[in-house]
């Protein structure tokens, strides 16, 4: 086990410093203008709704009551009418006028500060998602699609939230505590003392709540991710809790973890319930101690200490804007709330970022065949070559493993240093343009990551694998795997059509690339027919336009097979990694997959992972690997008079002898029960792990 044993995404998570600042730097400064736009317009709808309380205090005053002269704030008096009704007129357009200003800034407000919101939000999902298609695959070897799901989902929504409302809320909370408090001092400022006497105490009380609601967010957010996983278990391995009747373990699994994050989530709102209330009673305390401070002073004369005059009006501005404190304040623990999460989901989108890509290319990386390309175009862009281009695009195809060692990086994207066992060791061979190469051995000899070497999805830990001369670190990826075809056991379809599906890697998109529609068309056809899947997809009732896929019609495993055949065929590479479906499909499929198959490798250097020894002996030589080693190697014939490894599995397949020897089945148990334990053990711990 690494010493480290939290997968690479945890670690980088919790490397990330200050995210949300972060976040500002990397995605608000480019949209800063949409903020700065909505934090203005708040401001102003804001201070204008400020307006009608000030007009009323003062219209009362001059007006009604004719105990003080009609003076405004900031308008000099020279401006402001003498005459009574005129005073009138103007206080009622000032008081219609602010709410006309507040409802024009609050739409401006509205749309800036949702532009900027989900402009970030829609860059940081687009961004993320492009991260994770650069990562290795080492990191979905440790199954996180879960979380990254999560990062694309949930945490933009979060940001999202906190980036419009959260932001614009403590504006607006900040706008009407500064902008109240200096209307109440500029009008009484002793009776301003009472009033704003509340505005500490609440401080207080808010940073007591943010340090004791915090630890209990952070206890959240593991049970959530205890949550998912067991979730995430249930319904990847659903088939295995069928037919073990687990049903039962599975549903208190998930029941255990729900009922933590009930606990858990009970206990944030416990504490919410006590803020919430609490701040609303100071609140009433502020406005309830001004109106009987202020009433007393009407009716008295200054209490106390206190020396000024108190007017009618200034006591209604007062309580009308006392009552204005209320509403944003109730918002604080929501804001709280929605600070935590984007804090949270903002350190998650800026771990995954920052998870190196080590299979990338090189600055001075070249194109495979890049010569030839330059004249055709190239190949993954849609440039047409013609089917069956004998040339591949410049791409010979002879291949050279030269004493490739590998082991599986255990946390390689934390630390490339930290690898597991070998599971290669000194595999040397060479391949020609056009040959084919099989591979054979038991399951779990290196058959599979052998070729996963050659197509790049992992590197060497030693040695070097050249194609055409090149060691593959050397060429652009793209080249590289536009060079060397893949046919799956287990065939991947997307959802779409028929044609869509067969031209996905070559032509994906025909709308974009330089190609003529009807032309792609014909190809498509012609690849099926050479992957002998014509037929069926002709009878299907749409043909090629047919919708397969999750809300399409389901093929059987040798119709997909034969898609994915009919793909490589349309790609037309130079090297060909066919991986022998060992599932049973019928005689007559059989045949026809291994006719295209035959047709398909004609002119390419294939390598097949064999589970039919019939395929071993079409190839020109074949490699037997026990252990992650090259243990025998040649043709058929040479093999079998070896009398080694070879000769015993085929004595088997072929029905000659019962069983392998005691020795092999032995060398086998050992080695498999040693992995099993320890694939078993890892896999306890990290299903375990929370968060
Ligand atoms: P084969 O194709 O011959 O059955 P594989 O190449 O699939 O063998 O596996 C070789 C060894 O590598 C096995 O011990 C297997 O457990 C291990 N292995 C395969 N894939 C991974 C992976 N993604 N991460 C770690 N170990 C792996």
């Amino acid at each position: 086990m690494a010493a480290d044993d939290r997968n690479a995404f945890e670690v980088y998570r919790d490397r990330v410093d200050r995210p949300l600042g972060r976040l500002f730097r990397e995605y608000g400064a480019s949209e800063a203008h949409w903020l700065v736009i909505g934090m203005v317009a708040n401001v102003v709808a804001r201070v204008a709704g400020l307006i009608p309380p000030v007009v009323l205090g003062v219209a009362i005053d001059a007006v009604f009551t004719g105990s003080g002269p009609y003076t405004l704030p900031i308008v000099p008096d020279a401006w402001l009418p003498t005459a009574e009704p005129a005073q009138f007129r103007l206080s009622v357009l000032l008081i219609f006028g602010s709410f006309i200003v507040t409802g024009v800034f609050t739409y401006v407000y509205g749309i800036a500060a949702n532009n900027f919101a989900h402009r970030v939000m829609h860059a940081v999902r687009t961004d993320s998602f492009d991260q994770m298609q650069r990562l290795d695959m080492t990191f979905f070897d440790d199954k996180q699609t879960g979380e990254v799901m999560s990062v694309l989902n949930n945490d933009a929504s979060n940001l999202e939230v906190f980036l419009d409302n959260a932001l614009q809320n403590s504006a607006r909370l900040g706008v009407m505590v500064v902008g109240i408090a200096t209307v109440l001092v500029y009008y009484n400022y002793e009776l301003a003392v009472v009033t704003l006497a509340a505005i500490p105490l609440m401080f207080l009380f808010t940073l007591w709540f943010m340090r004791a609601v915090e630890p209990r967010y952070v206890a959240q957010r593991s049970v959530v991710g205890d949550l998912n996983t067991a979730l995430e278990n249930a319904l990847s391995g659903v088939e295995l809790v069928k037919t073990s009747n687990t049903e039962a373990h599975e549903s208190e699994r998930v029941e255990d973890a729900s009922f933590s994050y009930f606990r858990r989530t009970m206990s944030i709102l416990r504490l919410n319930y006590v803020y919430r209330p609490g701040m609303e009673l100071l609140a009433g305390l502020a406005f309830a101690a001004t109106f009987a401070v202020g009433g007393f002073w009407l009716a008295n004369g200054p209490p106390g200490p206190f020396t000024t005059e108190l007017t009618v009006g200034t006591f209604v501005t007062f309580v009308l804007l006392t009552q204005q404190f209320v509403a944003p304040l109730a918002e604080v623990s929501n804001i709280i709330d929605q600070y935590e999460n984007a804090k949270a989901s903002c350190e998650r989108v800026f771990g995954l970022r920052d998870i190196p890509v080590r299979i990338e290319d090189d600055g001075d990386a070249v194109e495979l065949g890049g010569s030839a390309q330059s004249d055709g175009g190239t190949r993954n862009d849609g440039g047409v070559t013609p089917a069956g281009d004998p040339d591949h695009g410049g791409v010979a195809g002879a291949v050279e493993y030269d004493d490739v060692s590998f082991a599986y990086p255990e946390n390689a994207l934390v630390d490339p240093e930290d690898a597991d066992e070998e599971v290669l060791s000194g595999v040397s061979f060479s391949a020609d343009p056009g040959d084919t190469v099989a591979l054979v051995g038991p399951t779990g000899a290196g058959k599979s990551t052998l070729l996963k070497l050659l197509l790049r999805l992992y590197d060497v830990t030693d040695g070097a694998i050249r194609v055409d001369g090149h060691d593959v670190r050397d060429v652009t990826v793209e080249s590289l795997r536009s060079s060397v075809g893949y046919v799956a056991q287990d065939t991947t379809l997307f959802d779409g059509t028929i044609a869509e599906n067969i031209r996905y890697g070559r032509f994906t998109r025909i709308d974009e690339a330089d190609v003529d529609e009807g032309e792609v068309r014909d190809r498509v056809v012609e690849a099926a027919k050479a992957a002998e899947a014509h037929e069926f997809i002709a009878s299907l009732p749409n043909g090629y336009e047919t919708r397969i896929g999750e809300r399409g019609v389901k093929l059987s495993g040798g119709q997909r097979q034969r898609l994915a055949i009919a793909r490589v065929v349309l790609q037309d590479p130079a090297i060909l990694i066919l991986d022998e479906a060992t599932s049973a499909v019928d005689t007559e499929t059989e045949m026809l997959i291994q006719r295209s198959l035959d047709r398909l490798a004609a002119d390419r250097t294939t390598f097949v992972i064999a589970h039919r020894l019939s395929t071993v002996t079409d190839a020109d030589a074949a490699l037997v690997l026990e252990d992650g080693e090259v243990v025998e190697r040649g043709s058929h014939d040479e093999l079998l008079a070896a009398d080694g490894l070879y000769a015993k599995l085929w004595g088997v397949q072929a029905g000659e002898i019962d069983e392998l020897p005691e020795e092999f089945v032995e060398r086998a148990r050992e080695r498999h029960v040693d992995r099993a334990v320890e694939r078993a053990t890892e896999t306890e711990v990290d299903s375990e792990t929370p968060d």
